[in-house]
């Protein structure tokens, strides 16, 4: 990515790159003041020991000092390994570990959920003085093949995976999404997901790439995040499904406040259909974009056009689809032994492409699992229509297998979230004696909705649904187990339904 970046870096020096939204008086750097002040921390970097090829741990939310600590170690070489602010001490110690960082630059606020002393912990202010007092660093270019960063799944499934991804990775995903939606200098684009997901760094540099303006902020916090839209000029922003509930739920939230927001690109999570309803309602000048893909791919394989949002294409249901095969990868959708399934059927999700990860970091055997023939396989069930559009239906591992039947947890949420009372919904399967699994639905009730008995729901679901995909028992909870990047954790729910 470095080669194609820096150049874009220095195209554009009196603009504004970064603003943070911080407490006090939004902090701005224009695109000279980032480049300079990169390559002097670079000089910090290596007057820390850092060579190139080294990982460097970054730890800290959304900020300036982030960024410009992410973009050093590339300016050196180094590969950068951000990791969760959401996770425990205990996780933080295994990930330091596991990356085998030399360095980790964290934000004051975390340092005490580091373990000491190994590695050398610098904070960010720390840091941001030492880059100061050195002068600028030449570029090393680094490109190609060569290792860009670790970055660490989003641990939905199980303990986080370390991904190695390259700078040609980033560079190809970067470059897909911009084909399909093609970003100007003059956009602002509000991060608020996170930087240490793919989704939050690939908007961070598809924004710096054209050189358009990248607001940070630390947490998402929906009076914030509209106070920054309206007073900022924000034009676009990145989502996760229940960032957009929240916003449209807030009650700061009124439509003449996000008149400027122009476009709103949203993944990593199913979109509960209704929910998208809604969005496209109360935002109507803004034009929507689905991206598909996961941390394995450096960003988003499958990307879902504006296009597909207007009215024509959601009376043909492809609002709901996670889009098609984005320039340079290639999808399919195969059955358990690799061979495509017929279209329209559910099968497994297969890439290809030139944005896929060379694999996991010091994991070769779970490396080897997920590719088949060259092509990682997602573990994403999904069906392909003959367009070539994408619907994602579950999870192969959240799979419910009932009395021989498939069902997809998606298809039942969505019935369920159809109800005037129901605010989300969530099934796993649980041991069943006669079905082997069976359905069971967990219910967070809409706020100020009256209690509702079971059976308004089953029959609810008996009228919408096939009959082995109705929920046969009902947990009513106040919320649903959630990972930092917005998804349920269904492993963690089952484990509560099944006592
Ligand atoms: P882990 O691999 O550690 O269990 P994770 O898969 O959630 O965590 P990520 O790489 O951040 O970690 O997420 C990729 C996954 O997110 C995809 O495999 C898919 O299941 C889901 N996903 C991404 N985008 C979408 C989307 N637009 N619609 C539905 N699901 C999506
Ligand atoms: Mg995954």
């Amino acid at each position: 990515i470095t080669q194609g970046l820096h150049r874009s870096l220095q195209r554009h020096p009196g603009k504004d790159a970064l603003i943070h939204l911080g407490v006090g008086a939004p902090r701005r750097l224009r695109f000279d003041e980032l480049v300079s002040g990169v390559s002097r921390l670079a000089a910090a970097l290596a007057g820390n020991g850092v060579r190139s090829g080294d990982r460097v741990a970054l730890l800290g939310p959304n900020d300036d000092r982030l960024v410009q600590a992410l973009l050093a170690c590339w300016w050196l070489g180094a590969v950068p390994c951000p990791l969760n602010t959401r996770w425990s001490a205990p996780e933080l110690a295994d990930a330091l570990t596991d990356s085998a960082a030399v360095l980790l630059l964290a934000d004051e606020s975390l340092t005490h959920l580091v373990p000491q002393p190994e590695p050398p912990l610098l904070t960010l202010d720390a840091f941001a003085a030492q880059g100061r007092e050195h002068s600028e660093f030449p570029d090393t270019r680094t490109g190609g093949d060569a290792l860009a960063a670790i970055l660490y799944t989003g641990g939905t499934t199980g303990r986080a995976k370390g991904v190695m991804l390259s700078h040609g990775n980033f560079w190809a995903a970067t470059v897909a999404r911009g084909a399909e939606l093609p970003n100007s200098p003059d956009s602002v684009a509000l991060l608020v997901a996170p930087l240490f997901h793919v989704a939050g760094l690939g908007r961070l540099l598809g924004q710096l790439i054209v050189g358009g303006t990248s607001i940070t902020l630390a947490r998402f916090q929906p009076d914030r995040v509209l106070d920054a839209i309206e007073h900022h000029a924000v034009s676009d922003i990145v989502v996760v499904p229940t960032m957009l509930q929240s916003l449209l739920d807030a009650p700061e939230f009124r439509r003449e406040r996000v008149l400027g927001l122009t476009r709103v690109a949203f993944g990593a999570a199913p979109m509960p259909p209704d929910l998208l309803g809604r969005a496209l309602d109360e935002l109507p000048m803004a034009q929507f974009f689905q991206a598909y893909g996961m941390t394995e791919t450096a960003g988003a394989v499958c990307m879902n056009p504006p296009a597909n949002h207007r009215a024509a294409a959601r009376a043909q249901g492809l609002v709901n689809s996670v889009g098609r095969a984005g320039l340079g990868s290639e999808i399919r959708v195969v059955d358990e032994e690799g061979r495509d399934v017929r279209r329209g059927e559910v099968g497994e999700v297969i890439v290809r492409g030139p944005m896929v990860m060379s694999g996991y970091w010091r994991q070769p055997e779970t490396t080897q699992a997920a590719f088949r023939d060259g092509w990682l396989r997602t573990g994403d069930a999904g069906r392909m229509d003959e367009s070539g559009h994408l619907f994602i239906v579950d999870r192969l591992k959240d799979m419910i297998i009932s009395g021989g039947e498939n069902v997809y947890g998606g298809e039942v949420e969505t019935v369920l979230r159809g109800h005037p009372a129901v605010a989300q919904a969530a099934v796993v399967g649980v041991p069943d004696e006669r079905w082997g699994e069976a359905v069971h639905a967990v219910v967070v009730l809409r706020t100020g909705s009256a209690p509702i008995e079971s059976d308004v729901l089953r029959e609810w679901c008996r009228q919408r649904l096939a009959g082995y995909k109705c929920p046969r028992a009902f947990s009513f909870v106040r919320e649903l187990p959630m990972s930092g990047a917005g998804k349920v954790l269904k492993g963690v729910l089952r484990e509560q339904v099944r006592g």
